[in-house]
């Protein structure tokens, strides 16, 4: 993926930031171990002059040199014996006066050779994610948090079913969904009145996959398409967003229907649940709109595609953020 220029200096700013902590923080220990142990700090010094010593035979004859070299090597063992001896004697690991770098394979410089070291792909893909979503006015919710009691248990004749009943069982699996969530579950269509959950469940599968380590995006579907309109539209060819909303690991896309619908949306909609379901990548859409209202609002070639390929929840009741806030 391609990132921007911004994203990739703030990224090297978060590397350079753990190197110089990891260093800072070494010298702090080595100092506090020197002043611990006097005999560590004399060893330290016995090291340096007799690397003096050997750089002092420098354009000395072959047989002096090779003499010099394996005495100051010997001497050079003998005291990182010591103090690996002397770090054992104050129960100290063997590298605990070694910079503890985040990254072993890259001693957080960023880069292992001429490519870039994995941890700052991390870091690039994860500041992406937090910008784009920073962008949302969601917020994750939980399933503790999730009131069923809001929902009657009077039987709806229409549905022979109580919302009670109804969104027992709709709670129940959207909360197995999110537990046993991987990149090959199931596509989710939740739909439903007007504050009856939609937007809680599905931001609660969202907080359970991110601490899962999954890569998430939620936003509404207007926000959504705006984000993908301005980028379409701006110099910005990276495309970030948009690719972070076509491969992320889950996409949740909130009270769809709902946004001003033009030629672009309706093309990047189709792109997006296109793309995803040719990628098997998962996305909970969340809409006010039934099955058949979305056959009526939107080309045969999307609802096809939501109504054959995604679970449907139909959740039932009232307006629970009514009874909340009449409550
Ligand atoms: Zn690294």
């Amino acid at each position: 993926m391609i990132y921007t220029n911004e994203l990739f200096a703030a990224a090297k700013e978060i590397i350079e930031g753990r190197r110089q902590k990891a260093e800072a923080e070494n010298a702090k220990r080595l100092a506090e171990f020197e002043k611990a142990e006097p005999r560590y700090k004399a060893l330290k010094s016995e090291m340096i002059d007799s690397m003096r010593i050997a750089m002092a035979t420098v354009g000395a004859d072959k047989a002096t040199t090779e003499k010099v070299i394996r005495e100051q090597r010997e001497r050079n063992l003998a005291a990182q014996r010591e103090i690996k001896a002397l770090l054992s004697a104050h129960n100290l690991p063997e590298d605990y006066l070694e910079p503890q770098y985040t990254c072993k394979k890259c001693g957080d410089t960023g880069s292992v050779g001429i490519d870039l070291c994995s941890c700052f792909e991390n870091v690039l893909q994860s500041l992406a994610f937090e910008e784009a979503n920073r962008r949302s006015p969601l917020r994750f919710s939980t399933f503790e948090e999730f009131r069923l009691d809001y929902y009657s248990e009077k039987v709806i004749p229409e549905y022979h079913c109580s919302p009670r009943a109804r969104m027992t069982e709709i709670f129940a699996l959207c909360k197995e969904y999110a537990e046993n969530f991987d990149t090959d579950s199931e596509s989710l269509f939740l739909c439903g009145a007007t504050g009856l959950g939609k937007t809680h469940l599905s931001l609660a599968i969202a907080g359970e996959v991110i601490k899962k380590g999954y890569r998430v995006i939620y936003n509404s579907a207007q926000n959504i398409f705006s984000e993908l309109q301005r980028e379409y539209f701006s110099r910005d060819n990276t495309r970030q967003y948009e690719t972070l909303v076509l491969e992320c690991d889950l996409l949740i896309l909130d009270d769809l229907g709902t946004e001003f619908s033009t030629q672009f949306t309706d093309a990047a909609l189709y792109n997006i649940i296109n793309t995803r379901i040719n990628m098997h990548l998962p996305t909970i859409i969340n809409s006010n709109y039934t099955q058949k209202q979305v056959e009526e609002k939107y080309s045969q070639r999307i609802s096809s595609r939501i109504i054959g390929e995604y679970a449907c929840l139909f959740l039932l009741g009232n307006d629970v953020r009514q009874q909340k806030s009449e409550a």
